[in-house]
């Protein structure tokens, strides 16, 4: 019974283990869980602030920014396109194919941003790696023109003042170039393409989680929503403009908005946060800021459990109070590796083991320690999942009139991927929400891997074919 906080205790307690332990296991396991109760109360909370954002822009509500998108693919697009997807870890270079019946063909370099560009030299790190894409690819600005036109995947949230420019609101995912928040992105990456003698045009900018829209929509016409559940979370939805209060562009149709549902509940308080959740916040590049975020995406989940973990070790509850010079550090416990320990079904955890003992360099650890550490890893990953659900339940309850029709969910990202029956889980907590009949037989999650890329391409498209028709 998911209503129930036992069932969110006794799954972790271990036999054989000390009362001790048990008791802090129980305790940690009940900070965590997340009953439907909950989940019914952050989703009234979500369409509160979805609505007072689409009314007017305020930093107590959801941002929820129209993205000036508001042409559905058909799936019959054609054409080469170049996209650049900035994400919170890599940088891809994609040339883009578009076949026109739905499928597309992709080649792509993937570049790992450094920290350096994360601190300050983002704008000419972007420019030398589109420089060598160019010169490997052999790719040269299309016949009658100067310049290859692109389309621009920025993962972070932009205000956007049309297709081509939005001004920065903020960093997250731990980036901190000084001199961007409140300038036009498009305008510092161009001007960093011109210092650089890179031939190429932003067209259109897009958010990742509209990329995977888009994306999603060019294969499954009926789709929906747009979701990343990676190094950072968010989502994009198609909106009835009559329903944007604070639009003051042209009249009715439909609209991307931006949800930026990472914001969720930063200036309330319904989340169930731990003392775990509130020690990362305070320590993050973001205080107060993006804090569910905090408790879902693979950047931060790791740091929740290592925090949690040391909790243990620091009441000589694990490691016989022993911790490691690496697990001493900050951001050292991968999300990555949440996802092989709570992927480990083995008798004695042997994959945990790998992960504490080699990777960690912790003291040799006992079944009952890695027992522990798994259970700790699957209670902050089982939470994740359950706010996951909800914000996408939420979304999709905010247009009941979608429900009674099939749906399909392009979602892209390293949790979605890789994190052990995530998207199971996601199917199986909605059904609670959104009505087994629906979850069941109408709603379609896909996978739009590189979908942020390819979607970029697709709306770069679209500006290209209106910007030759109003030529003609
Ligand atoms: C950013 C969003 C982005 C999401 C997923 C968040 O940190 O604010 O703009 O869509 O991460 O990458
Ligand atoms: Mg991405």
């Amino acid at each position: 019974d998911t209503n129930d906080v036992k069932a969110f205790v006794e799954p972790y307690l271990i036999g054989g283990a000390s009362d001790e332990l048990n008791q802090n296991l129980a305790a940690m396991a009940e900070s965590f869980a997340v009953t439907d109760d909950k989940i019914r109360d952050i989703i009234k909370e979500f369409h509160r602030s979805m609505h007072a954002g689409l009314a007017k822009d305020d930093p107590e509500v959801l941002p929820m920014i129209p993205t000036f998108v508001n042409r559905r693919p058909t799936g019959k697009e054609t054409g080469r396109f170049l996209a650049l997807d900035l994400g919170g870890t890599n940088l891809r270079a994609c040339q883009v194919e578009l076949r026109g019946d739905t499928t597309y063909d992709l080649v792509q370099q993937k570049f790992t941003i450094t920290q350096e560009a994360k601190e300050s030299r983002l704008w000419d790190f972007i420019a030398e790696c589109v420089g060598i894409f160019l010169e490997e690819h052999d790719l040269r600005p299309p016949e009658g023109r100067r310049t290859i036109p692109c389309g621009f995947t920025f993962s972070f949230p932009i205000f956007q003042t049309g297709i081509a420019s939005g001004n920065l609101s903020m960093w997250n995912k731990g980036f901190t170039v000084p001199n961007s928040v409140g300038r036009d992105v498009v305008n510092l990456t161009q001007s960093a393409f011109q210092r650089h003698h890179v031939p190429v045009e932003i067209v259109a900018v897009v958010n990742d989680t509209v990329g995977t829209l888009m994306t999603s929509a060019y294969s499954f016409p009926d789709t929906q929503m747009g979701i990343i559940f990676g190094t950072g979370t968010n989502a994009a939805y198609w909106e009835d403009l009559a329903r944007v209060g604070k639009w003051a562009g042209g009249p009715g149709g439909e609209m991307v908005v931006n949800l930026e549902w990472g914001a969720f509940d930063n200036a309330t308080r319904v989340l169930p946060y731990t003392m775990h959740d509130n020690k990362l916040n305070r320590k993050s590049s973001n205080p107060g800021l993006q804090v569910y975020e905090k408790m879902i995406s693979g950047l931060f989940l790791g740091e929740v459990a290592r925090n949690a973990i040391l909790a243990l070790v620091d009441q000589r509850l694990l490691f016989a109070g022993r911790s490691s010079v690496i697990l001493n550090k900050s951001y050292t416990f991968d999300t990555a590796y949440m996802s092989e320990i709570v992927a480990d079904e083995s008798p004695d955890l042997d994959a945990v083991r790998t992960v504490l003992e080699a990777t960690l360099e912790l003291p040799p650890t006992t079944l009952v320690d890695r027992q522990a550490v798994r259970n700790v890893c699957t209670m902050i990953g089982a939470r994740g999942v359950r706010l996951s659900a909800a914000a996408m339940s939420a979304v999709l309850l905010n247009r009941p009139e979608l429900l009674a029709a099939s749906v399909s969910v392009g979602i892209d990202g390293s949790m979605y991927q890789f994190y052990p029956n995530f998207e199971r889980d996601l199917y199986c907590v909605s059904r609670v929400f959104l009505g087994a009949d629906f979850v069941d037989n109408r709603l379609k999650l896909h996978l739009a891997k590189d979908g942020s890329g390819v979607g970029a391409a697709i709306v770069a498209m679209t500006v290209e074919q209106e910007r030759v028709a109003a030529a003609a």
